[in-house]
């Protein structure tokens, strides 16, 4: 017998509302994650209305309601001189119609805690170094931080390690137990930042992109401070690094005060709290992989440009749409051959949900990057600013995901 049905690598908001989801159906899980928390993310920190809902079915609406940033009811585009102000699309599916900020060291650990509540067995400080074996039957290698390594044997595992750090190595007996190569560095590469600062005077509903040269970022108040995050090429990085002499995070924050007035406005007089924190390179794309038994979530099956901040509602709504296909049936049934049809249903579906999203962010953030096309779209949002709000409603912002 194993010890456990579902071991999920990861406690980010894939991971961990995977393993609610899971032990809600009934399943023995158990949960690894490498950091202790509460520990600071790379992240714009916006969760979209569509998500409120599920945030519910996951225990912790209630405490997400009490800690989270306002209503965000503008969202806003910071060209170099102005900052163009449009209506937020007011989610028309679901009860809650616009969505909120709230600090991921404050999210991931709500949903950690409440993993736990439910009996989830989470092993913390650690890594997930190797997978070896086969559907029914893994053998999942755990270094523990502050004591020995461990073997917990799984029938399924749920990989939500996310996209910035190297997963663990997948040996497995059948099939594709490719593991990722590694890209040799691109010029295009995106780097991504993350700062929160005390005392700025950023109006509270309002979600604000910006784009510099060579990238892009976002600022908001996420409860009871205001992040900004921001992606920035290679390139462009290394020239602002020369520029100002500065250490990488805070050479990025001279060049977003330098290009873009409505930061520099919101964060006048304001102090960082914290030191810039940062991840990369990003490599948005789809990465489902068919190895049998093992299920990607979250980052670790696609990741979007953080652009349109769609990535928590993909971590969150393919850990659902996973524990659905997956709790159909007892954890006892699925085979080999079982598991393939469900990875080839979790895909199709997945693929269906997501990869439009993948798309148009894509489109977005070529565009933020590019002088030559932003400057154009500054003038077109001066003009019409209700394309920001098309731009978000095409973005998925006004409704609920129609799974499951
Ligand atoms: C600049 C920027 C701004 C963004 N802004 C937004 C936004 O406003 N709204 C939005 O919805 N999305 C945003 N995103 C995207 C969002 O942050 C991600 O999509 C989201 O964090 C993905 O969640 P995840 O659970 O898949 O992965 P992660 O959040 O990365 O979690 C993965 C977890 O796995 C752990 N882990 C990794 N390897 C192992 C291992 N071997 N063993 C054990 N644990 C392991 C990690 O420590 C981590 O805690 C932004 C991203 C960036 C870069």
């Amino acid at each position: 017998m194993n010890d456990t049905d579902a071991l999920v690598i990861g406690a980010g908001p894939a991971g961990a509302s995977s393993a609610i989801l899971l032990a809600k159906a009934g399943w023995r899980v158990v949960l690894v994650e490498q950091h202790v928390y509460p520990r600071q993310k790379v992240c714009g920190e916006c969760v979209a209305a569509g998500n409120l809902e599920l945030i519910d079915e996951l225990g912790i609406g209630q405490r997400f309601q009490q800690l989270a940033g306002a209503e965000l009811r503008q969202v806003g585009w910071m060209a170099a001189r102005r900052t163009e102000i449009a209506k937020f699309p007011a989610c028309t599916t679901g009860g809650y119609p616009y969505g909120r900020a709230l600090g991921r060291d404050v999210f991931d650990s709500l949903l950690l805690e409440r993993a736990r509540s439910l009996g989830v067995r989470v092993i913390q400080p650690a890594k997930v170094r190797a997978v070896t074996g086969e559907v029914g039957q893994f053998e999942c290698h755990i270094d523990q931080r502050f004591s020995s390594s461990e073997k917990v044997t799984t029938a399924i595992v749920v990989d939500a390690h996310g996209s910035w750090e190297e997963g663990p190595s997948f040996n497995l007996r059948h099939l594709d137990s490719r593991n990722h190569a590694r890209v040799p560095h691109q010029s295009a590469d995106l780097f991504a930042f993350k700062a929160r600062f005390k005392g700025a005077t950023l109006a509270p509903q309002l979600l604000s992109v910006f784009a510099l040269k060579g990238g892009y970022g976002g600022i908001v108040v996420a409860d009871d401070v205001t992040t900004l995050a921001c992606c920035i090429r290679r390139d462009a990085l290394r020239a602002c690094r020369v520029q100002t002499g500065a250490l990488a995070g805070i050479a990025v924050e001279a060049l977003v005060r330098d290009s873009c007035s409505g930061v520099r406005e919101a964060l006048r007089g304001a102090q960082r709290c914290g030191p810039w924190i940062s991840v990369g390179p990003l490599r948005p794309g789809i990465r489902l992989t068919a190895r049998s038994g093992v299920f990607s979530v979250g980052n670790a099956a696609g990741e979007t440009h953080p652009l349109i901040g769609e990535g928590i509602t993909m971590a969150l709504q393919s850990a659902k749409l996973l524990e659905t296909i997956l709790t159909q049936a007892p954890v006892a049934t699925i085979d080999a051959e079982r598991a393939l049809i469900l990875h080839r249903r979790y895909a199709r579906a997945w693929t269906l949900n997501f990869a439009p999203r993948l798309r148009l962010a894509s489109a977005y953030a070529h565009i933020a990057m590019r002088p030559f096309l932003a400057l154009p779209m500054a003038a077109a949002l001066r003009r019409w600013p209700s394309l920001l709000t098309h731009g978000a409603r095409l973005a998925g912002k006004a409704q609920m995901a129609p799974f499951p």
